[in-house]
């Protein structure tokens, strides 16, 4: 894989939104670096690591919740 994909999954893991970790990735880039990420597509970036969700409800849970913060199941 791709190490801006990466590093973008890095970032999203992390708790950021994919436009969020695009503009702060971007910032730390230069010019021709920054136009490979500009043509990774969003899917990309949110399909790894996988998205924990919510069992109940769906909502995503950040790695660091043990419990869903719109039902308040706790998440195994
Ligand atoms: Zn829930």
């Amino acid at each position: 894989m791709n190490r801006h994909v990466r590093n973008l999954c890095a970032l999203v893991a992390g708790g950021l939104d994919v436009e969020t970790a695009r503009n702060e990735y971007l910032a730390s880039l230069d010019a021709d670096d920054g136009l490979a990420v500009l043509l990774i597509p969003d899917e990309a970036i949110v399909a790894r690591p996988p998205v924990r969700s919510c069992e109940r409800c769906g909502a995503r849970l950040s790695r660091k919740r043990h419990r869903c913060s719109r039902c308040g199941l706790r998440q195994m």
